[in-house]
């Protein structure tokens, strides 16, 4: 198995500050049937929906970014976990980061979400609404230690474990990314029922959000899979390796420019930016 190198640490999951990148200037979704194109960090989606923005079981945070919009698949996702959050009375979920109106590749903060298949959920629950104030600047819960080893355990909150192990039983859901101190505690909590843990992957940053992933729309030829992670729970020597030192000599990740994008995005952003 691979070691995960911190090195690699933004590389691959947040991109950082770059240039504007066309997606920003496709304000509303492409008309047409749903239809996800790509993978999740290079591709585009035909027919996005937006996240309904009232909702009595979810908020959704910064809306002044735009990034509400996804497959229907993911929409549905949502609204089918925080109404069985709110059903169990275990709180309010906060909804962030989804995908832009027609997908594409972010000028900042992702390398995924392109595809309308993603959603960064806060991992917090309250049990009050938050205001609009609150919801455009929000204030994120840092789960973790400084040195990035355990769970803080005066912020952990059971009912933390439960949202992020309901996600993973969601059959439409193949990953969640969540630091690896929190995928820990996830694995010392959990009892007998631990299948659902495989899905569970640890990533760098996500202290104090989970990012769910859904798979490919059946009926979305061009999406292109990830393969699944590997079996078993992600509890042993994967788990550990996060937590080693790096090894000497590692070589820090250098910066890649953006592959093109897959033809058919590549064609929307000829027709729609001309
Ligand atoms: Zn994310």
């Amino acid at each position: 198995m691979k070691k995960p190198l911190i090195a690699l640490a933004c590389a691959l999951m947040c991109a950082g500050a770059t240039a504007a990148t066309p997606w920003q200037k496709i304000t509303h979704p492409i008309a047409g049937s749903p239809q996800s194109v790509g993978t999740f960090s290079n591709g585009c989606i035909i027919g996005a929906h937006p996240l309904p923005l009232e909702s009595d079981n979810y908020q959704v945070m910064r809306t002044d970014q735009r990034r509400y919009f996804g497959h229907p698949h993911l929409v549905a996702f949502i609204q089918r976990l925080s109404s069985q959050l709110h059903q169990d009375n275990l709180g309010t979920m906060l909804v962030g980061d989804m995908g832009m109106a027609a997908g594409g590749r972010f000028s900042s903060g992702h390398a995924s979400h392109q595809t309308g298949l993603d959603v960064d959920i806060f991992l917090q629950l309250p049990h009050y609404r938050w205001t609009s104030a609150q919801l455009l600047r929000p204030q994120a819960l840092d789960l973790v230690s400084a040195d990035g080893k355990r769970v803080v355990s005066s912020r952990w909150q059971p009912q933390l474990g439960t949202m992020v192990r309901l996600a993973a039983q969601d059959d439409e859901v193949t990953r969640i990314f969540v630091s690896p101190a929190i995928k820990q505690r996830l694995c010392e909590d959990a009892g007998a029922d631990r299948d659902w843990l495989r899905k569970v992957r640890p990533w760098f940053g996500h202290r104090a959000h989970m990012h769910v992933r859904l798979r490919c729309p059946a009926d979305s030829l061009e999406c292109e899979e990830q393969a699944p992670p590997p079996p078993g729970d992600g509890c042993g020597y994967e788990l550990q390796s996060w937590f080693e030192p790096p090894k000497p000599g590692s070589q820090p990740h250098k910066k890649k420019t953006p592959p093109p994008p897959p033809p058919s995005c590549q064609a929307l952003l000829d027709r729609h930016l001309l």
